[in-house]
C-alpha cells in the first residue's frame, strides 16, 4: 500500500493532534448545548475520522450515520451526490453536527445539509477533516475544518480510491500513474 503513495501529506501524529484540537473547538462552541448532540458522519469517508473525533469529546452524544454516493469519475469530484441510506434517528429539535472527510466542491455536503435541515434540528453545523480552499461555494462552509490542503487527490485515514486505501493511517497523495 505504501508503495502506491507518492508522498505523505499529513503524518499520523499531526492528524491526531489536530483531531484533539477540533474536539476542543467543538466542545467550546457547543458549551452546554453539547448534551444531546447528534453527530452525523457521512459514510464511508468519515469512518476513521469520526471514530477518533468522538472519542475525544467528553460528553454524552448520539451518532446517526448517513450514506451518500457520488457519481463521479475515479478521482475527480463533480458527480452528483445522492443519499443512498437515510438517518435512523429522529433529529428534530436536537443539535446536529455533520462530519465528513473532505469539503471539495461542496456538492455532497449541500445535499446532506438540505436533507437534515428539513428534519428541523435545533442547529446544524458541519465539521470536515480536510478542505480544498477556494473550491467550495459560499453557501456550503465548514464550521470546523482540520486542514486546508492543496488541490491534490488524497487517500488514507478513511479516504479512498476505488474503495481502497481507507485503512492507510496517514493522509497521502496517490501516485498519479495509478489512476491516470
Ligand atoms: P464534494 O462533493 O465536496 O465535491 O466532494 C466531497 C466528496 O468527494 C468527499 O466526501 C470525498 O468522498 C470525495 N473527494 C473529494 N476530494 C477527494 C480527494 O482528494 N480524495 C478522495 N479520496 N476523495 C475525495
Ligand atoms: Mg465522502
Amino acid at each position: 500500500m505504501q508503495a502506491d503513495l507518492e508522498r505523505v501529506l499529513i503524518p499520523r501524529d499531526a492528524i491526531a493532534r489536530r483531531v484533539r484540537e477540533l474536539a476542543e473547538e467543538i466542545a467550546a462552541t457547543y458549551g452546554t448545548d453539547a448534551a444531546g448532540l447528534v453527530m452525523v458522519p457521512v459514510l464511508s469517508g468519515s469512518l476513521i475520522f469520526v471514530a477518533d473525533l468522538m472519542r475525544c469529546l467528553p460528553f454524552k452524544m448520539r451518532i446517526a450515520v448517513l450514506t451518500v454516493s457520488s457519481y463521479r469519475g475515479a478521482t475527480t469530484s463533480g458527480g452528483e451526490a445522492r443519499l443512498v441510506a437515510d438517518l435512523n434517528t429522529d433529529i428534530a429539535g436536537r443539535h446536529v453536527l455533520i462530519v465528513d472527510d473532505i469539503l471539495d466542491t461542496g456538492r455532497t455536503l449541500r445535499v446532506v445539509r438540505q436533507r437534515l435541515a428539513a428534519l428541523k434540528p435545533a442547529s446544524l453545523r458541519i465539521c470536515v477533516l480536510l478542505r480544498k480552499p477556494g473550491k467550495a461555494p459560499s453557501d456550503v462552509q465548514a464550521d470546523f475544518a482540520g486542514f486546508d490542503i492543496e488541490d491534490a487527490f488524497v487517500v488514507g485515514y478513511g479516504l479512498d480510491y476505488n474503495d481502497q486505501y481507507r485503512n492507510w493511517p496517514e493522509i497521502g497523495v496517490l501516485r498519479p500513474e495509478l489512476y491516470q
